[in-house]
């Protein structure tokens, strides 16, 4: 059995600085349907294209895309193992797609990690994230500052800043999370995987407990 994880949570929680912890730790694939949509961008695919629209306004690119794209990342070899969804799903259908589409390898996700924080704290780690272009690596001004201000620790690439950290756009992310992906916190719950983590604590804190919840 392959081991599929799902971090769930509202934008700027950390589920990416997360997800490339655990990957490392873990050995598994971090899928995240957000990067692979700004890669879809920079290449100037024509998904790249379509979802950039939705992006830039802070909706969600509708299912139909959003699944099909992640399907196919699935499908690859390097997910044979499992993955460590971050950003998918994101929505009810989206879900009930996963399930379909893990079931086909008799799969299905083994466990969701539910990480929480106040929306304020949401809010100011979003408005001072430093993405890295080459490989989304994240960092904080604060929080987890790069060594060099504007420059990739990891593989030496430039930072910027997401047009969607913008601070309206931050507001409406969280508002279009609470409305359209919060419904995954029961549907998981009911399905007994979710374990809820605290993520207001500090970065190291939130792995342990991450660690903790998957040898559960
Ligand atoms: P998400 O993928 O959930 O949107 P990120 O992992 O990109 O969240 O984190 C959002 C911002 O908050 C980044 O700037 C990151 O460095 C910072 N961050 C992540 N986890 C923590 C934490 N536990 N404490 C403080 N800052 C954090
Ligand atoms: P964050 O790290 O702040 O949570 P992401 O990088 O995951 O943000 O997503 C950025 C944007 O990409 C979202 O606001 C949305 O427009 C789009 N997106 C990413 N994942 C999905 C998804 N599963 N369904 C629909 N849209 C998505």
């Amino acid at each position: 059995m392959a081991t599929y994880i799902v971090l769930l949570g509202p934008p700027g929680v950390g589920k990416g600085t997360q997800a490339k912890v655990l990957a490392k730790q873990t050995g598994l694939v971090h899928v995240s349907s957000g990067d692979l949509f700004r890669e879809n961008i920079k290449n100037q695919t024509e998904l790249g294209r379509l979802a950039q629209s939705y992006i830039n306004k802070g909706e969600l690119v509708p299912d139909d895309m959003t699944i099909a794209m992640v399907k196919a990342r699935i499908a690859r070899p390097d997910c044979e193992m499992g993955a460590i969804l971050d950003g998918f799903p994101r929505t009810p259908a989206q879900a009930d797609a996963l399930r379909k589409i893990l079931a086909e390898f008799g799969d299905d996700v083994k466990v969701v990690p539910y990480i929480t924080a106040p929306e304020e704290m949401l809010v100011e780690r979003l408005s001072r994230r430093w993405t890295c272009c080459a490989q989304g690596h994240v960092f904080h001004e604060l929080y987890n500052p790069p060594q060099k201000a504007g420059v990739c620790d990891i593989d030496g690439s430039e930072l910027y800043q997401r047009d969607d950290d913008k601070a309206e756009t931050v507001k409406h992310r969280i508002q279009v999370y609470l409305k359209q992906t919060a419904p995954l916190i029961s549907y998981y719950r009911e399905q007994g995987k979710l374990v809820e983590v605290d993520g207001t604590q500090s970065i190291e804190q939130v792995t342990q407990d991450l660690l903790a919840a998957l040898r559960q």
